[in-house]
Protein backbone atom coordinates (compact mmCIF):
# COMPACT_ATOMS: atom_id res chain seq x y z
CA UNK A 1 0.00 0.00 0.00
CA UNK A 2 1.31 3.19 -0.80
CA UNK A 3 1.62 6.24 1.67
CA UNK A 4 -1.60 7.99 0.21
CA UNK A 5 -3.69 6.17 3.28
CA UNK A 6 -1.64 8.09 5.58
CA UNK A 7 -3.30 10.79 8.02
CA UNK A 8 -0.47 12.48 8.85
CA UNK A 9 1.13 13.98 6.49
CA UNK A 10 -0.51 17.64 6.51
CA UNK A 11 0.16 20.61 8.51
CA UNK A 12 -2.66 20.29 10.60
CA UNK A 13 -2.20 16.93 11.83
CA UNK A 14 1.34 17.61 12.45
CA UNK A 15 -0.17 20.59 14.81
CA UNK A 16 -2.74 17.56 16.78
CA UNK A 17 0.48 15.54 16.99
CA UNK A 18 2.11 18.47 18.92
CA UNK A 19 -0.52 19.65 20.94
CA UNK A 20 -1.76 16.15 22.19
CA UNK A 21 2.12 15.29 22.99
CA UNK A 22 2.14 18.59 25.35
CA UNK A 23 -1.01 18.14 26.86
CA UNK A 24 0.81 14.19 27.90
CA UNK A 25 3.28 15.94 29.78
CA UNK A 26 2.73 16.85 32.99
CA UNK A 27 5.91 17.36 34.78
CA UNK A 28 7.50 21.17 34.40
CA UNK A 29 10.97 20.39 34.17
CA UNK A 30 13.30 23.26 35.46
CA UNK A 31 16.46 22.62 33.25
CA UNK A 32 16.68 21.54 29.63
CA UNK A 33 18.44 18.30 28.77
CA UNK A 34 21.03 20.26 27.40
CA UNK A 35 21.75 21.50 31.37
CA UNK A 36 21.11 18.29 32.17
CA UNK A 37 23.62 16.32 30.23
CA UNK A 38 26.35 19.10 31.26
CA UNK A 39 25.45 18.74 34.33
CA UNK A 40 26.38 15.18 34.28
CA UNK A 41 29.54 15.76 33.28
CA UNK A 42 30.60 17.40 36.03
CA UNK A 43 29.51 15.00 38.70
CA UNK A 44 30.54 11.55 36.44
CA UNK A 45 32.83 9.27 38.49
CA UNK A 46 35.32 7.15 37.20
CA UNK A 47 32.96 4.01 37.56
CA UNK A 48 29.88 5.65 35.81
CA UNK A 49 30.32 7.40 32.35
CA UNK A 50 27.50 6.93 31.08
CA UNK A 51 24.11 9.53 31.24
CA UNK A 52 21.86 8.72 33.78
CA UNK A 53 18.47 8.29 31.03
CA UNK A 54 18.44 7.11 27.48
CA UNK A 55 18.55 10.34 25.17
CA UNK A 56 16.75 9.46 21.85
CA UNK A 57 17.01 6.22 21.78
CA UNK A 58 16.95 4.24 18.07
CA UNK A 59 13.53 3.78 16.13
CA UNK A 60 10.55 4.76 18.47
CA UNK A 61 6.19 4.22 18.94
CA UNK A 62 4.41 6.85 18.29
CA UNK A 63 0.59 6.47 19.76
CA UNK A 64 -2.61 8.00 18.34
CA UNK A 65 -4.61 8.82 20.81
CA UNK A 66 -8.20 8.84 18.88
CA UNK A 67 -10.89 11.53 19.08
CA UNK A 68 -10.40 15.11 17.75
CA UNK A 69 -9.40 15.42 14.38
CA UNK A 70 -7.76 12.10 14.44
CA UNK A 71 -10.88 10.25 14.31
CA UNK A 72 -12.02 11.94 10.67
CA UNK A 73 -9.11 9.74 9.65
CA UNK A 74 -9.72 6.91 7.35
CA UNK A 75 -8.64 3.95 7.42
CA UNK A 76 -7.78 5.36 11.18
CA UNK A 77 -4.38 3.85 12.96
CA UNK A 78 -3.60 3.84 16.41
CA UNK A 79 0.16 3.37 16.25
CA UNK A 80 3.18 4.46 13.94
CA UNK A 81 6.48 3.07 14.26
CA UNK A 82 9.83 3.64 13.68
CA UNK A 83 12.53 2.23 11.54
CA UNK A 84 16.49 2.39 11.46
CA UNK A 85 16.20 6.08 12.77
CA UNK A 86 19.75 6.18 13.13
CA UNK A 87 19.85 8.38 9.74
CA UNK A 88 18.58 11.13 11.09
CA UNK A 89 19.10 10.40 15.38
CA UNK A 90 22.66 11.38 15.39
CA UNK A 91 21.98 14.37 13.67
CA UNK A 92 18.92 15.50 15.67
CA UNK A 93 21.15 14.89 18.98
CA UNK A 94 24.17 17.32 17.67
CA UNK A 95 21.58 20.20 16.41
CA UNK A 96 20.05 19.87 19.57
CA UNK A 97 23.63 20.36 21.35
CA UNK A 98 24.66 23.06 18.86
CA UNK A 99 21.48 24.89 19.69
CA UNK A 100 21.29 24.81 23.13
CA UNK A 101 24.63 25.36 23.75
CA UNK A 102 24.68 28.78 21.28
CA UNK A 103 22.47 31.48 22.66
CA UNK A 104 21.55 33.26 18.98
CA UNK A 105 21.66 30.00 17.12
CA UNK A 106 17.64 29.53 17.53
CA UNK A 107 16.96 32.41 15.99
CA UNK A 108 19.56 32.45 13.04
CA UNK A 109 18.36 28.75 12.38
CA UNK A 110 14.68 29.80 12.93
CA UNK A 111 15.11 31.83 9.62
CA UNK A 112 15.12 28.89 7.23
CA UNK A 113 13.90 26.00 9.20
CA UNK A 114 11.04 28.16 10.61
CA UNK A 115 11.01 29.58 13.90
CA UNK A 116 8.00 27.33 15.08
CA UNK A 117 9.54 24.52 13.79
CA UNK A 118 12.64 25.30 16.14
CA UNK A 119 10.71 25.57 19.09
CA UNK A 120 8.73 22.68 18.82
CA UNK A 121 12.24 20.45 18.42
CA UNK A 122 13.94 22.14 21.25
CA UNK A 123 10.73 21.51 23.34
CA UNK A 124 10.23 18.33 22.59
CA UNK A 125 13.86 17.19 23.09
CA UNK A 126 13.62 19.13 26.77
CA UNK A 127 10.66 16.82 27.26
CA UNK A 128 12.28 13.66 26.75
CA UNK A 129 9.77 13.02 23.79
CA UNK A 130 12.02 11.89 21.34
CA UNK A 131 9.43 9.85 19.25
CA UNK A 132 7.50 12.87 18.64
CA UNK A 133 10.69 14.83 17.88
CA UNK A 134 11.84 12.41 15.08
CA UNK A 135 8.20 12.70 13.85
CA UNK A 136 8.31 16.54 13.85
CA UNK A 137 11.76 16.15 11.39
CA UNK A 138 10.08 13.50 9.23
CA UNK A 139 6.54 15.08 9.03
CA UNK A 140 7.93 18.78 8.71
CA UNK A 141 11.39 18.68 7.05
CA UNK A 142 11.43 15.55 4.98
CA UNK A 143 9.81 14.60 1.91
CA UNK A 144 7.92 11.32 0.82
CA UNK A 145 10.28 9.72 -1.42
CA UNK A 146 13.19 10.07 1.56
CA UNK A 147 11.69 7.12 3.51
CA UNK A 148 9.22 4.26 3.02
CA UNK A 149 5.74 3.50 4.60
CA UNK A 150 3.85 1.05 5.08
CA UNK A 151 0.33 0.13 6.43
CA UNK A 152 0.48 -3.06 8.72
CA UNK A 153 -3.25 -3.59 10.36
CA UNK A 154 -3.60 -0.32 12.37
CA UNK A 155 -0.02 0.50 12.47
CA UNK A 156 1.69 2.82 9.89
CA UNK A 157 5.34 1.89 9.95
CA UNK A 158 8.00 4.62 8.71
CA UNK A 159 11.42 2.68 7.57
CA UNK A 160 14.08 5.39 7.30
CA UNK A 161 16.85 3.01 6.40
CA UNK A 162 19.19 4.69 3.78
CA UNK A 163 21.48 7.39 3.94
CA UNK A 164 21.94 10.05 6.56
CA UNK A 165 23.40 12.72 4.21
CA UNK A 166 19.87 12.29 2.54
CA UNK A 167 17.45 12.27 5.15
CA UNK A 168 19.09 14.78 7.57
CA UNK A 169 21.84 17.19 5.90
CA UNK A 170 19.54 17.90 2.21
CA UNK A 171 16.53 18.67 4.31
CA UNK A 172 18.35 21.63 5.66
CA UNK A 173 16.77 24.37 3.53
CA UNK A 174 19.23 26.66 2.24
CA UNK A 175 21.59 26.84 6.01
CA UNK A 176 24.54 26.18 4.01
CA UNK A 177 23.91 27.41 0.57
CA UNK A 178 27.31 28.53 -1.38
CA UNK A 179 27.52 30.27 -4.57
CA UNK A 180 30.39 30.08 -7.06
CA UNK A 181 30.11 32.26 -10.77
CA UNK A 182 31.69 31.19 -13.89
CA UNK A 183 33.10 32.84 -16.92
CA UNK A 184 34.53 31.15 -20.26
CA UNK A 185 37.44 32.98 -22.02
CA UNK A 186 36.02 32.20 -25.08
CA UNK A 187 33.11 34.61 -26.59
CA UNK A 188 31.58 31.84 -28.33
CA UNK A 189 30.93 29.99 -25.65
CA UNK A 190 27.36 28.52 -25.61
CA UNK A 191 26.96 29.41 -22.01
CA UNK A 192 29.64 32.04 -21.06
CA UNK A 193 28.02 32.84 -17.91
CA UNK A 194 27.22 30.43 -15.19
CA UNK A 195 26.44 29.83 -11.85
CA UNK A 196 26.57 27.32 -9.24
CA UNK A 197 24.83 26.70 -6.15
CA UNK A 198 25.36 24.29 -3.74
CA UNK A 199 23.47 23.42 -0.86
CA UNK A 200 26.13 20.85 1.09
CA UNK A 201 29.46 20.99 1.59
CA UNK A 202 30.95 18.19 0.03
CA UNK A 203 34.69 17.80 -0.15
CA UNK A 204 36.91 15.29 -1.34
CA UNK A 205 40.37 14.45 0.00
CA UNK A 206 43.55 16.26 -1.29
CA UNK A 207 44.82 13.64 -4.32
CA UNK A 208 48.13 13.68 -2.57
CA UNK A 209 49.19 12.31 1.03
CA UNK A 210 50.11 13.42 3.07
CA UNK A 211 50.09 17.34 3.72
CA UNK A 212 49.86 19.19 6.74
CA UNK A 213 45.87 19.47 7.38
CA UNK A 214 44.12 17.94 4.79
CA UNK A 215 40.80 18.92 5.69
CA UNK A 216 41.65 22.42 5.60
CA UNK A 217 43.16 22.13 1.89
CA UNK A 218 40.18 20.43 0.74
CA UNK A 219 38.00 22.94 2.69
CA UNK A 220 39.79 26.02 0.47
CA UNK A 221 40.10 24.06 -2.65
CA UNK A 222 35.80 23.82 -2.16
CA UNK A 223 36.17 27.64 -1.79
CA UNK A 224 39.04 28.94 -3.95
CA UNK A 225 38.88 30.66 -7.34
CA UNK A 226 39.83 28.20 -9.97
CA UNK A 227 40.55 28.01 -13.90
CA UNK A 228 39.41 24.74 -15.50
CA UNK A 229 38.68 23.58 -19.37
CA UNK A 230 35.43 24.49 -20.45
CA UNK A 231 33.20 21.79 -20.41
CA UNK A 232 30.38 23.26 -22.91
CA UNK A 233 30.20 21.18 -26.09
CA UNK A 234 32.50 22.23 -28.92
CA UNK A 235 34.12 24.95 -26.70
CA UNK A 236 38.09 25.17 -26.13
CA UNK A 237 37.40 28.10 -23.48
CA UNK A 238 38.67 28.27 -20.12
CA UNK A 239 36.65 28.56 -17.75
CA UNK A 240 37.22 30.95 -15.01
CA UNK A 241 35.56 30.18 -11.56
CA UNK A 242 35.32 32.85 -8.72
CA UNK A 243 35.61 32.56 -5.18
CA UNK A 244 32.76 30.65 -3.82
CA UNK A 245 30.67 32.56 -1.23
CA UNK A 246 27.81 31.64 1.11
CA UNK A 247 24.63 32.57 -0.09
CA UNK A 248 23.05 34.18 2.97
CA UNK A 249 26.44 35.36 5.05
CA UNK A 250 28.33 32.74 7.12
CA UNK A 251 26.14 29.83 8.58
CA UNK A 252 25.90 29.08 12.00
CA UNK A 253 26.91 25.38 11.76
CA UNK A 254 28.43 23.51 8.99
CA UNK A 255 28.06 20.07 8.10
CA UNK A 256 30.77 18.45 5.91
CA UNK A 257 30.05 15.50 4.09
CA UNK A 258 33.37 13.27 4.43
CA UNK A 259 32.22 10.20 3.06
CA UNK A 260 34.53 10.05 0.16
CA UNK A 261 37.71 10.20 2.77
CA UNK A 262 39.22 6.87 3.55
CA UNK A 263 39.77 6.43 7.35
CA UNK A 264 43.56 6.52 6.82
CA UNK A 265 43.08 9.80 5.45
CA UNK A 266 41.36 11.10 8.73
CA UNK A 267 44.28 10.57 11.45
CA UNK A 268 44.40 14.47 11.99
CA UNK A 269 40.95 16.12 11.86
CA UNK A 270 41.51 20.06 12.82
CA UNK A 271 39.74 21.24 15.92
CA UNK A 272 39.57 25.24 14.26
CA UNK A 273 38.42 25.50 10.41
CA UNK A 274 38.63 28.78 8.36
CA UNK A 275 35.57 28.58 6.34
CA UNK A 276 35.48 31.58 3.18
CA UNK A 277 37.21 34.18 5.73
CA UNK A 278 35.19 32.78 9.06
CA UNK A 279 36.55 30.91 11.93
CA UNK A 280 34.77 27.68 12.93
CA UNK A 281 35.54 24.90 15.45
CA UNK A 282 34.73 21.72 15.91
CA UNK A 283 31.61 20.57 17.72
CA UNK A 284 31.16 16.80 16.82
CA UNK A 285 30.63 14.39 14.07
CA UNK A 286 28.43 11.40 13.25
CA UNK A 287 30.17 8.36 12.51
CA UNK A 288 29.29 5.28 9.76
CA UNK A 289 29.85 1.72 10.99
CA UNK A 290 29.61 0.03 7.26
CA UNK A 291 29.48 -3.65 8.39
CA UNK A 292 26.09 -2.78 10.81
CA UNK A 293 25.37 -0.22 8.49
CA UNK A 294 24.80 2.13 11.53
CA UNK A 295 25.28 5.58 12.44
CA UNK A 296 26.32 7.31 15.77
CA UNK A 297 27.69 10.74 16.92
CA UNK A 298 30.30 12.37 18.80
CA UNK A 299 29.88 16.23 20.24
CA UNK A 300 31.49 18.12 22.48
CA UNK A 301 30.15 20.04 25.52
CA UNK A 302 32.39 22.63 27.70
CA UNK A 303 35.53 20.31 26.11
CA UNK A 304 33.97 16.82 27.11
CA UNK A 305 33.43 14.21 24.71
CA UNK A 306 30.71 12.20 24.28
CA UNK A 307 29.69 9.57 22.50
CA UNK A 308 25.85 8.63 21.45
CA UNK A 309 24.16 5.43 19.92
CA UNK A 310 20.80 5.31 19.54
CA UNK A 311 20.62 1.17 20.15
CA UNK A 312 22.92 0.80 23.15
CA UNK A 313 20.89 0.63 26.27
CA UNK A 314 23.24 3.27 27.94
CA UNK A 315 23.30 5.42 24.77
CA UNK A 316 25.46 8.27 25.76
CA UNK A 317 28.38 8.02 27.38
CA UNK A 318 31.12 10.26 28.45
CA UNK A 319 34.80 9.60 26.36
CA UNK A 320 37.70 9.81 28.04
CA UNK A 321 39.39 11.35 25.28
CA UNK A 322 38.51 12.93 22.47
CA UNK A 323 37.11 10.39 19.61
CA UNK A 324 39.45 9.03 16.88
CA UNK A 325 37.32 9.68 14.02
CA UNK A 326 38.07 7.16 11.51
CA UNK A 327 34.64 6.14 10.97
CA UNK A 328 33.28 9.29 9.36
CA UNK A 329 30.25 10.50 7.92
CA UNK A 330 30.28 14.19 8.55
CA UNK A 331 32.02 16.36 10.53
CA UNK A 332 30.13 19.28 12.07
CA UNK A 333 31.79 22.85 12.92
CA UNK A 334 30.11 26.11 14.22
CA UNK A 335 30.83 29.91 14.11
CA UNK A 336 33.25 31.41 16.67
CA UNK A 337 31.44 33.91 18.42
CA UNK A 338 34.35 36.35 17.92
CA UNK A 339 33.82 36.25 13.87
CA UNK A 340 34.18 39.33 12.45
ZN1 LIG B 1 33.19 27.77 -22.86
Amino acid sequence: MESNFCCLNESDDLNILISNSSERLQIERTKTLFEEIRASLNNNDEEDRSFWRPVLPWGGVYTIRAGRKAISCIPLYVKVSLKNTCTIDGFLMLLYVILRDNQTFPREVGVFLGREFVEHFLYLMDSYDYTTVKMLWILDRMSKQQYRSVIHQAALEIDLFGNEHENFTKNLKEIMSTMQESLCTNWDCQARFQEFLEKTISINPPNELPQRDPIQSAVDQFFCPKNVLCQEFGCDGLREFSQRVFSHGPPPFIILNMQMWKSEELSYVPYHLALSHYRYSLEGATLFNKEEHHYSAAFQIDGSWMHYDGLRSDNLILLNKPPELLLLSSLVYVRCSDNK
